[in-house]
């Protein structure tokens, strides 16, 4: 590929157009494309929109497994075996300490999650005074996960204060069957309207490694840009023992990256999030998912470990990019490091004789 169509690429997406449909499949299967154009086209959109900013987030499982669905990527499923802790729902003094802890910590967005098909009307009232004490509290962005929701539902949160409600698409239409049996893509579709139609922000992403094609993948982020879903986590399947799907598929460090990149020209001005799978996928690159994505989650992610807090924050740092926060990423990270004085910057080693000279032993 040549310059110009990185050029345009950047350009048409900067503009709010869309690039023709086989720009977009080109970009993730075709081999002549460069990965560092490509990703400094994605920058280029990113920061238009969104500056070198970093927005963190930090999740809550408020209730964890004992799952009635058979989502074949999730730990907590009934259709898997992986030893997950299984608790129902927090205390509401539990909540609110890890919501402070959140805000303390510099996350922009508190996101409270609970397993299940769909929260019955008893949950929703409770989420909704979790908000609302949560809000009253803290300056802090309110996210919640809480399965399938109906216009009632949205709106009762609504009007409780909540800013944004998450429900990921995961995969295509077609696909989403071999995925999940016990509830369809059009129950998670219905319920993004009628976040909508309530007047909340869409959170809605993706799970990247299920066996989707290229053009499932782009017909994703299209959907994802006419629901004007503001905020777009970009998982990658993470192979837990036990779950059900514990294979994926195609997912190099750069197809990853292209993945970022496909996301962020077909939805430029979206909060694209580096999310679950981060560390594992992109391993040695993962640092360059920032020049596509502006969010990510700060130290984990529902059931899996990510990066420690301090290491995340270090990452963001040595990047020259910032957080979106009244703090700033050295402020936390110099808190970070004060909570845990004995855990020090190995210092370098010097190699023994064996290793220098091994002939000579
Ligand atoms: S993704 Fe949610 S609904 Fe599906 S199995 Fe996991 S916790 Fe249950």
């Amino acid at each position: 590929m040549d310059k110009n169509w990185y050029e345009a690429l950047a350009e048409k997406s900067t503009a709010g157009e869309l690039p023709e449909h086989q720009t977009c499949i080109d970009l993730l299967t075709d081999k002549s494309v460069d990965l560092l154009s490509l990703l400094h086209a994605a920058f280029a959109v990113r920061r238009r929109f969104h500056g070198r900013e970093v927005t963190v987030h930090i999740i809550n499982n408020v209730s964890n497994g004992l799952c009635s669905e058979d989502c074949n990527y999730c730990p907590q499923a009934k259709s898997s075996s992986a030893e997950i802790a299984s608790y129902t729902e927090k205390s509401e003094a539990e909540i609110m300490a890890e919501a402070k802890q959140a805000h303390e910590a510099g996350a922009h967005r508190y996101c409270m999650v609970y397993a299940g098909k769909r929260p019955g009307s008893g949950r929703t009232e409770r989420i909704a005074s979790l908000v609302r004490t949560i809000k009253a509290q803290y300056p802090i962005e309110v996210c919640v996960s809480a399965g399938i929701i109906d216009l009632a539902g949205a709106r009762t949160l609504k009007e409780a204060g909540l800013d944004r409600l998450n429900h990921n698409l995961n995969t295509s239409p077609g696909r989403y069957s071999r995925i999940c049996t016990t509830h369809s893509f059009a129950d998670r579709l219905n319920t993004l309207k009628a976040a909508r139609q309530a007047g909340l922000e869409v959170c809605s992403g993706i799970i990247a490694g299920m066996g989707e094609s290229p053009d499932e993948l782009v017909g994703l982020a299209l959907m994802l840009r006419e629901l004007e879903a503001r905020s777009i986590p970009v998982n990658f399947l993470l192979p837990v023992a036990g779950i059900a799907l514990a294979e994926p598929q195609n997912l190099s460090p750069a197809y990853c990256l292209k993945i970022l990149c496909l996301f962020r020209f077909l939805n430029p001005r979206a909060e694209i999030r580096t999310a679950a799978g981060r560390e594992y996928h992109l391993r040695s690159l993962e640092v360059m998912s920032l020049y596509p994505a502006n969010s990510l989650f700060m130290d984990g992610y529902l059931n899996t470990r990510g990066k420690s807090r301090r290491d995340t924050l270090q990452m963001i740092i040595d990047a020259g990019f910032t957080i979106k926060s009244d703090r700033s990423a050295e402020e936390l990270l110099r808190d970070e490091a004060a909570g845990e004085p004995g855990k020090k910057r190995p210092a370098p080693t010097l190699k023994s004789a064996a290793e220098l000279h091994p002939a000579k032993q």
